[in-house]
């Protein structure tokens, strides 16, 4: 007898920077083994404790244009100046290969290039903070940006919150226990068509 034939998904998690998109991502793959993280590739520095071709594929940036020269992303932008963040179409192929649905943390113009690629495989989930005053509470708090770069991220807040219904779902992350179950219940509807626990 046949196997039912795998269907790729993907759930997409996106936000201003500080909502708390990463944090979500990190308990549905720590919790799914059936999901997998789409690297992206960066021109930014990288952090400490980040590594290079898991949490992103650090590049220079003449490396990065090359690559978007030769046609290899799916969707790029220059988030902020001088720093470029892409989806590399190897990483949809490579993860669904391996038969995982694919999760993104990427930024809301990436999200809907993604989203109106893929259509009815993708779930795009916009993660709002309870208010942009804890945002900025939560990215200062999280201690990763030099004053430069955390004010370049304040300054695109606004913008982009204005973004939220572009999305299949707003996921409002306030209390994050609260935030994981709902979470984990849009992953087990889109896969299953209920939650199951
Ligand atoms: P993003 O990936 O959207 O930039 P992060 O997941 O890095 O955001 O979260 C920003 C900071 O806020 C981190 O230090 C994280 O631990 C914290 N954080 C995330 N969600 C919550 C929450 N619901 N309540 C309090 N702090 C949170
Ligand atoms: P950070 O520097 O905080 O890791 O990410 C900055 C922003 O870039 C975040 O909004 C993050 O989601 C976004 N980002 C990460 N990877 C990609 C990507 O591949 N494409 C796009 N368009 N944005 C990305």
């Amino acid at each position: 007898m046949k196997g039912v034939e795998f269907q790729g998904k993907m759930f997409i998690f996106t936000a201003p920077s500080g909502a708390g998109k990463t944090t979500l991502v990190r308990h549905l793959l720590s919790k799914y083994k059936f999901l997998d993280f789409s690297v992206s590739a960066t021109t930014r520095d990288k952090r400490p404790h980040e590594i290079n071709g898991k949490d992103y594929y650090f590049m220079s940036i003449d490396e990065f244009k090359e690559s978007i020269d030769k046609g290899l992303f799916i969707e790029w932008e220059e988030v902020y100046e001088n720093q470029f963040y892409g989806t590399l179409k190897s990483e949809v192929d490579i993860i669904w290969k391996k038969e995982k649905h694919l999760v993104f943390d990427i930024d809301v113009r990436g999200a809907k290039n993604i989203k109106r690629f893929f259509d009815e495989k993708c779930m795009s989930v916009f993660v709002r903070p309870p208010s942009i005053d804890t945002l900025i509470e939560r990215l200062t708090l999280r201690n990763t940006e030099t004053s430069q770069s955390l004010r370049k991220r304040i300054e695109k807040v606004k913008r982009e919150m204005t973004f939220e219904n572009s999305f299949d779902i707003i996921l409002v992350n306030d209390v994050l226990e609260v935030s994981f179950v709902e979470a984990e219940n849009i992953v087990e509807t889109f896969i299953f068509g209920v939650p199951t626990s």
